[in-house]
């Protein structure tokens, strides 16, 4: 079969696998645990942030390794309201991932202001925009440095500055960025960086969240470990895991030059044979990986179902919002109809995939979309 859903996971690399083993077996010793096996635990913790901090650009002090993207999520955001007493604003964009979105509302909820900013129907950002939402009670702007849904980038970089300007922290989920494109979280000036090991083939349950120096972010979870910045055992297994996965990305170059080929291969192929398919963000700075269609009315979950029988995975959407039935707030964002985000799918390539995956689907999806031609159109009501 044929997966092409690299943005909702990513398979474990056999390195990563074989990394995790000794922690769920005979290196089981707690790492705040003073014994001699504690002790040995705990130095492989200190490899592993070692490692990880060097695929983020950062200190191994500035990291803290968490459950995942959304923890560190949260933790940034909540942190950062909470070292920021009395400022009440936050401003996002319309775009982030679930994560994001559903702790702003749910703080709404408890009174704090959220703005969030809009995109053009390529998804970009206008920073022109940010600049008119600061304010001096804004205690944090968070966006993702890279869309999960369609791949378009946003101009973190700038934006953190600008943050910084209005004295407000920056706070960016590189989730979808990381491994696909070059990120340095020191250099790039953002405050808070979050990110998750199952996207760069490493075990679900475990991300980190970077912390710029000198930033005494509150936790989330209140206990010893990490310095503090976050109780609870250290999942190890799962960080040994994270490390081993980001030490294969020694090149990212190369990386992204080999998800381009195939991505760019798919889109060209398929536009050959079908002109009027829409590329979303296709104007717009991506990542090199994703590649979101838009397949004029026809009826995306019924293509996905065919693709599938075809041995083919692509997604609706993100796999987050897949399910509810709800159509992309990514797409919306973007200002397509209700038909048009139906008919949208997403590709997402990866590093397993080959060019003769590419042809496989190049082979079998006109054939699919032929069939499908005389169907009603996806119903938006
Ligand atoms: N942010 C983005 C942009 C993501 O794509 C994801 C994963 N879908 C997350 C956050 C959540 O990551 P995790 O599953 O590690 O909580």
């Amino acid at each position: 079969s044929i997966y092409l859903d690299n943005n909702a996971t990513t398979a474990l690399a056999p390195a990563a696998l074989d990394a995790m083993l000794p922690y769920l077996s005979t290196e089981y010793a707690n790492p705040s645990s003073a014994s001699a096996a504690g002790v040995s635990v705990k130095k492989a913790l200190g490899e592993a942030r070692v490692a990880v901090a060097k695929l983020l650009g950062s200190s191994p002090a500035e990291l803290i390794f968490t459950s995942g993207a959304t923890e560190s999520n949260h933790t940034a955001i909540l942190g950062a309201l909470s070292l920021t007493k009395g400022k009440r604003h936050l401003i996002t964009s319309q775009v982030e991932h679930p994560s994001v979105l559903l702790m702003c509302q749910h703080l709404e909820r408890l009174g704090i202001e959220v703005s969030y900013l809009p995109v053009d129907e390529e998804g970009r950002l206008d920073l022109e925009d940010l600049r008119v939402a600061l304010r001096p009670d804004t205690a944090l702007v968070s966006l993702m440095w890279a869309n999960n849904e369609t791949g378009v980038l946003f101009p973190v970089i700038e934006a953190a500055a600008m943050a910084h300007d209005a004295g407000a922290f920056f706070h960016t989920d590189a989730t979808q960025a990381l491994g696909k494109l070059s990120v340095n979280a020191a250099a790039s000036g953002v405050d808070f960086l979050s990110c998750s090991a199952h996207k760069i083939h490493g075990p679900k349950g475990v991300g980190a969240l970077f912390v710029r120096k000198g930033i005494a972010l509150p936790p989330l979870f209140h206990g010893h470990q990490e310095r503090g910045r976050r109780g609870g055992t250290e999942n190890v297994p799962a960080i040994a895991g994270f490390a081993a996965a980001a030490r294969l990305l020694t090149n990212i170059e190369a990386e992204a030059h080999y998800l381009r080929e195939l991505r760019d291969h798919f889109e060209q192929g398929l536009l050959a044979f079908m002109p009027c398919a829409r590329i979303h963000g296709q104007e717009a700075e991506r990542l090199p990986n994703t590649s979101n269609v838009g397949f004029i009315a026809l009826d995306g979950e019924e293509l996905l179902y065919r693709l599938e029988q075809e041995g083919i995975t692509a997604a609706a959407g993100a796999a987050c919002a897949a399910g509810g039935q709800e159509p992309s707030h990514v797409l919306t964002a973007m200002g397509f109809s209700k038909t048009a985000v139906l008919s949208s799918l997403r590709f997402s390539f990866g590093r397993q995939n080959r060019s003769e995956d590419v042809e496989r689907l190049l082979r079998v999806l006109p054939g699919i979309l032929l069939g499908m031609m005389d169907m009603p159109p996806v119903k938006a009501g």
